[in-house]
């Protein structure tokens, strides 16, 4: 049995919400991930089933590994269809936030969201929530927001409703949030959620190879590259840097998405704590940090690249040049030094 851990007013709140009203949108984080995607879809589906009617917003493309997942094709981009968003936003009556904590994580579409006069409701695992939801369940412990999602619908009472399509984009949410549940994943809730999945019938080797086998040949081709060329390593600290620019990724025809678990590869090296991926976006430098053990990399990402995120997996953005950007790596690294070394 699954510890009921939600405060049960916040679960009442929902479970009225969702029995009084009829519109519901879904909305993930500029570009989304596995969890925000089939956080979603999840609640999406069980909505659905439940004869509400439900539609999966987002701010920008969502990875190409994640395109087979039920009704995938029906997720509107704020960055494409505009005014058909503003036109749901204004009829919506809950809007459910999954997967994120502030309006800026939603880019352009956290201002539509957040002049919205329906209900909100926020579902998410990272620290320090913004007050913009009528309901918060914030639980930064949760291994993935689809965990907690699970948890959430177990709570009211609705696992009857989570058949194998819901249960599918629920655990593909748990596990690309915790790297196939290889960190992030040592409570046992989550074996306990995993067997109920199981139980409804979800394929879970399945969803693993449909997630992770699934490249072009450019893009193994690009992540050969990267460990052979782009990889450089500060074998005094224990970190490492990988640093792509818009040339390099055209030159292995990038799409979004290639470059997703980049930043995972060189903790494989003994005794590597920090890793750090830099990539050359549109307008800014994508920042991406993965740590091991007790390093702190949310706060190096917030200290040195205007970003968040958790201890062991977090993000930000760098507007400069890419020489600038891996200066500034460097600065933090000098900062956080005595952290690194052990
Ligand atoms: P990723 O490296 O997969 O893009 O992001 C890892 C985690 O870092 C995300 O789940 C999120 O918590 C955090 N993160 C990524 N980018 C940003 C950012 O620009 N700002 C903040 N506050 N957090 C971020
Ligand atoms: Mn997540």
């Amino acid at each position: 049995m699954l510890n009921k851990i939600i405060n049960e007013d916040s679960i009442a709140q929902i479970g009225n919400l969702i029995k009084e009203n009829d519109k519901f949108l879904m909305v993930g984080h500029l570009s989304p991930d596995g969890d925000a995607v089939g956080a979603s879809l999840a609640l999406f589906h069980l909505l659905t089933n439940m004869g509400k009617s439900a539609r999966v917003i987002v701010p920008n493309v969502f990875p190409n590994f994640l395109k087979w997942l039920p009704d995938a094709g029906s997720i509107l981009q704020y960055d494409s269809n505009k005014t058909a968003i503003d036109g749901l936003i204004a009829q919506a009556d809950v809007i459910f936030c999954l997967d994120f904590n502030a309006l800026k994580r939603m880019g352009a579409l956290g201002d539509a969201v957040g002049d919205a006069p329906c209900h909100k409701i926020m579902i998410d695992h990272h620290l320090d929530p913004e007050s913009f939801s009528d309901v918060t369940i914030s639980m930064p412990k949760m291994s993935s927001t689809s965990e907690l999602l699970y948890r959430v619908i177990y709570q009211l009472g609705l696992v009857k409703q989570v058949d194998k399509t819901v249960a599918t984009c629920l655990y593909t949410g748990m596990m690309t949030d915790t790297g196939g549940f290889t960190y992030n994943s040592n409570r046992r809730d989550i074996y306990l959620i995993i067997s109920d999945l199981i139980d409804i019938g979800i394929d879970k080797d399945d969803i693993y190879r449909r997630v992770n086998n699934n490249y072009s040949f450019s893009r193994l081709s690009l992540e050969g590259y990267v460990l052979y060329h782009k990889l450089k390593v500060y074998p005094q600290l224990n970190a490492s840097l990988i640093s792509l620019t818009r040339d390099e990724l055209k030159n292995f025809d990038y799409v979004s998405g290639d470059s997703e678990g980049f930043v995972n590869i060189p903790l494989q090296i003994f005794g590597m704590r920090l890793s750090c991926f830099l990539r050359e976006d549109k307008d800014m430098i994508k920042i991406s940090l993965r740590s091991v053990g007790n390093f702190p990399c949310n706060e190096l990402a917030a200290a040195f690249f205007n970003g968040g995120g958790h201890k062991n997996a977090s993000g930000g953005e760098f507007s400069g040049t890419m020489e600038q950007a891996i200066a500034q790596y460097e600065k933090a690294l000098t900062v956080f030094k005595k952290q690194l070394i052990y």
